[in-house]
């Protein structure tokens, strides 16, 4: 079952669009816009639009992450004050790089518009100025099958937005192979939200907030990289929407199924991007316009919206310029020296919250009481302590290629040796499954209990170091209970009679 598809055009009352935008100030250049009503970009225009800005810009450079499963080219462009193409030369630049990516939902039209806005702006146009002081790279529609066919997912069926650290998706791959040469010091993901359907369903009203806004919540992820986000994003984000007079929450959720009136704070599964990018060492934001169900309407307000916030934050991230950089560095740094237990399982604290709803056919105010699992406020159920690093004895090739993608060195074996590790003894608690036809986070598929062991570990067996600053990403992908991780979803292949997992953990640093 797909989640927000069919969208119907318009399913509920939306009173405000009746009154004049007060976003229509807001110039916006795009193929969505030039002949006044709007529309959505075709794949062909939004193809044209960015060759035509690399060729008119000497800022602006067109590349391509690759193809979609569909054989749809997904462009990125690489904005720097000298106009280079080489991630290599850009990254020697040493300002902060900032990725702006857009259209994970092919339905969520808005965010990838306002990147065509952005990038417009940046090529030629009045953001060129930051260039100075920043390299961005923006890629409006990482998701073109989707946006043709105006649906959520990829063709496949998948949900992109679940697969960062899977990275079984065409789409997937390209981006962190990108993001492998030029990596982001920052993410901005641009999404929209639904307005009516689970909500209408669960709790009788539609959304009436205008933006959702939420950073990494994953609990691996670098506390100093979350700091960052709070500080210097946050505050920032809150005043260009209060200045532009537009409601605004954390990021909220609720799942599919109508008996669970759970909303959540975001999610902590590690393949989602916002906790994806921030697991492999980049502040990471999430931002989301009410959108989905709304066809074209209020679109200018929309797409301002993103731009605005783009605009806002990458002014931000200007104004900090080289101090940005080294603090992200620190994270890293601190990242990878870190020696604390890990946290295998958590759990969320809960507490009420009033939902600003509107009744679907008066648009009259309906405040909604509901219980919130807040990812912020995690309380520790399972932690274990942090291994040097692991080994992988079966399905190395797999898990190396997919953990480089994701800013991971790993290392082989030179010679055989006899070494004390510690050893899983895996219950599978259920079968792998794609959660409701889209997922590719199976939750906690898997259960383990751990023992000593001394093993004999063949020469050119892969050894993964926990000392680096991805290692959000490895012990993610790797701690076999962990949601998604590449034991659960056979990466790394175990038969069903066996009980140790031909994965170990390595406590000493005998390895290094
Ligand atoms: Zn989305």
């Amino acid at each position: 079952m797909r989640q927000d598809t069919p969208a119907p055009a318009v399913t509920v009352a939306d009173l405000s669009d009746t009154q004049p935008s007060a976003f229509a100030h807001v110039p916006l250049v795009s193929p969505g816009f030039v002949n006044g009503a709007p529309s959505f970009t075709t794949h062909d225009a939004m193809v044209d639009f960015v060759a035509g800005l690399a060729r008119q810009s000497g800022h602006a450079r067109l590349s391509s992450l690759g193809k979609s499963q569909l054989g749809r080219d997904i462009p990125v462009l690489y904005f720097t004050r000298e106009g280079l193409a080489d991630p290599e030369a850009i990254a020697a630049l040493d300002r902060p790089v900032i990725w702006l990516l857009a259209q994970q939902h092919g339905n969520e039209h808005a965010g990838g518009e306002a990147m065509l806005v952005l990038a417009a702006a940046l090529a030629s146009g009045e953001l060129a100025p930051l260039l100075e002081r920043l390299s961005i790279v923006i890629v409006p529609r990482i998701n073109p099958d989707g946006a043709a066919a105006d649906q959520r997912v990829l063709a496949s069926g998948n949900d992109l937005n679940r697969d960062h650290l899977l990275l079984s998706q065409d789409e997937s791959r390209a981006l962190h192979a990108a993001m492998r040469q030029l990596p982001p010091d920052v993410v901005f993901d641009h999404h929209e939200f639904s307005v009516a359907r689970r909500w209408l369903e669960k709790f009788g009203g539609s959304h009436s907030l205008d933006v959702m806004i939420l950073e990494a919540t994953h609990p691996g992820v670098s506390r100093k990289l979350t700091d960052i986000a709070r500080r210097l994003y946050r505050p920032v984000l809150e005043a260009t929407l209060e200045r532009h007079g537009l409601s605004s929450h954390d990021y909220v959720t609720t799942a599919a199924d109508k008996s669970d009136l759970l909303v959540s704070l975001g999610g902590n599964a590690p393949g989602i991007a916002r906790n994806a990018f921030g697991l492999r060492g980049s502040v990471s934001y999430l931002i989301e316009t009410r959108g989905v169900g709304l066809g074209l309407q209020r679109y200018q307000q929309r797409v301002a919206t993103h731009y605005l916030l783009a605009q806002a934050l990458l002014e931000a991230s200007a104004d900090e310029g080289p101090a940005l950089r080294s603090a992200v560095r620190a994270a890293r740094r601190a990242a990878a020296a870190d020696r604390s237990p890990l946290v295998v399982a958590h759990e969320l604290a809960r507490r009420p919250l009033e939902l600003p709803l509107v009744d679907p056919q008066s648009g009259e105010a309906r405040p909604t009481p509901v219980t919130l699992a807040d990812s912020r406020l995690l309380a520790t159920i399972e932690q274990r302590e942090r291994p040097h690093g692991y080994l992988v004895l079966r399905g190395g090739e797999a898990v190396a290629e997919l953990l480089a993608l994701l800013q991971v060195r790993t290392a082989r074996l030179a010679g055989p040796a006899r070494l004390a590790v510690e050893a899983y003894d895996v219950a599978r608690r259920s079968r792998l499954s794609r959660r409701a036809g889209e997922s590719i986070n199976p939750d906690r598929s898997v259960t383990v209990t751990i023992r000593a062991a001394t093993i004999d570990v063949p020469a050119g067996a892969l050894y993964v170091p926990m000392g680096q600053a991805a290692c959000g990403v490895v012990a993610a992908a790797l701690e076999p209970d962990s949601p998604g991780s590449y034991l659960g979803t056979g990466v790394i292949p175990m038969n069903e009679d066996e009980t140790e997992a031909p994965l170990y953990r390595v406590m000493d640093d005998s390895m290094l």
